[in-house]
């Protein structure tokens, strides 16, 4: 059998593709632990809790049994208000394990929304959430898990990854902040591939990209490690492969699983290493001037990836390797087009005179990259980006 990648637990080795077969695992958060050059089967310690992780059409009918096995009995349900009716038949679904379902969830996790969940979190006396949704609804459970420690079962719908990550990001009066903690990392995550099947197809493009941009700056991220650089590949290989048949038929379940996998590879390793201008460029366009999330990674990504290949051709060759051609960037960008994603900022409603104001907030902060982040170079990139031109080498 093909050996993937290894896992370090307690000791322990796993082959990858030992479990792959089944539908449930746990995986182990590795890339915190201390690998160095150790020999396979040395001891190392991890600073994450473990995280059970289940694969599988239809899986969401395990809930009621996740929550008993962690000894949980009141659950409130939440979500988007467009995906209430998916909480609603949850909370049926576990009966009088639900004690309430919040359909208040939004895009940056606005900390009013969040106090207006604790407060229904108090009143209903509730012992853990249960997430149903994208990022926006797992980013409310985060946050309400921030504060109280509450245990969290996440049930993605979309391929942005939060689940994966011990990060919170939210915004209060407009501005938006991002912090870590062990407490934010849920105890349970459910990819339940009949549950993204209604993802329309556009959101499904953009989601891939978001969830591909993960991977894509975890191959030149300073803290990376081999471990870390073969789970991107994975995550990319996943989505390079599963996107184009997932978009031929949205109901195949399988290629949907596939692509679910690649989400979760791509989300843990934003959740291990740190990540560079793609995200900074996005974190800025998003949090400064309201664009939405999974489009603006969309249409950044190729032009930020052919920024840093000046530097780092050599670590991004892998995306050379799966996608054919001599520029990561210009790939990506082909690949995007291929997969009719959205190509141009000024689309999403950005105008021209903006970009000044966002290459400047892009460059106050000096923040580690592979090409030296320049005001004139970002500015650059920003206008090609607005346009949806091919990026600049
Ligand atoms: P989202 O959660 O905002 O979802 C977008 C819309 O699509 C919502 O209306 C949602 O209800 C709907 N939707 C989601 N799945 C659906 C499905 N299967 N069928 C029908 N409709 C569906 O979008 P997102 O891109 O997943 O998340 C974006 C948010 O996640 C941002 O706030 C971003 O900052 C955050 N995020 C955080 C991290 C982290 O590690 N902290 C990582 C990635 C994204």
């Amino acid at each position: 059998m093909e050996v993937i990648w290894v896992y370090f637990h307690n000791m322990k080795v796993y082959y990858l593709s030992d479990i792959r077969s089944t539908d449930e695992f746990l995986p182990l958060f590795w890339s915190k632990l201390e690998f160095g050059e150790l020999p396979l089967g040395q001891p190392a310690e991890t600073i994450l809790p473990d995280v059970r992780v289940v694969f599988g059409a239809g899986k969401r009918e395990t809930i009621a049994s996740e929550l008993r096995r962690l000894g949980l009995s009141k659950a409130l349900v939440l979500a988007t208000p467009q995906q209430c009716d998916a909480a609603l038949e949850i909370a049926e679904q576990i009966g009088a394990l639900a004690v309430g379902v919040f359909c208040k969830a939004e895009m940056h996790t606005p900390v009013q929304v969040t106090q207006d969940a604790l407060a229904h979190v108090k009143e209903t006396q509730a012992d853990c959430v249960v997430a149903i949704g994208g990022g926006s609804t797992t980013g409310l459970g985060k946050a309400i898990a921030y504060r109280t420690d509450l245990p969290q079962i996440v049930i993605p719908t979309t391929y942005a990854g939060s689940e994966c990550t011990p990060i919170l990001g939210q915004t209060e009066n407009g501005v938006k902040t991002t912090l870590s903690d062990p407490s934010i990392l849920p105890e349970v995550i459910i990819y339940d591939s009949e549950l993204v099947t209604t993802l329309p197809v556009s959101m499904t493009v953009t989601s891939a990209l978001n969830a591909m941009a993960h991977a894509a700056e975890a191959l030149y991220a300073p803290d990376k490690t081999a471990e870390t650089t073969a789970m991107a590949i994975e995550g990319l290989t996943a989505f390079i492969e599963g996107l184009p048949k997932v978009l031929q038929d949205p109901t195949d379940l399988v290629a949907r699983e596939a692509t679910q996998r690649g989400a979760w590879a791509c989300g843990t390793v934003l959740g291990q290493v740190g990540m560079a201008l793609h995200h900074k460029l996005c974190h800025t366009l998003g949090g400064s001037f309201d664009l939405p999330h999974a489009e603006t990674h969309a249409i950044v990504l190729p032009h930020a990836i052919a920024y840093n290949a000046r530097a780092a051709a050599n670590d991004l060759q892998p995306i050379c390797d799966l996608l054919g051609g001599n520029n990561s960037g210009t790939a990506l960008y082909d690949f995007a087009k291929k997969m009719n994603a959205p190509t141009a900022l000024r689309d999403l409603g950005l105008k021209e005179e903006d970009l000044d104001r966002a290459a400047d907030l892009a460059t106050t902060k000096p923040y580690p990259n592979p090409q030296p982040v320049t005001r004139e170079d970002i500015r650059a990139l920003l206008q090609a980006a607005w346009a949806g031109d091919t990026p600049l080498k």
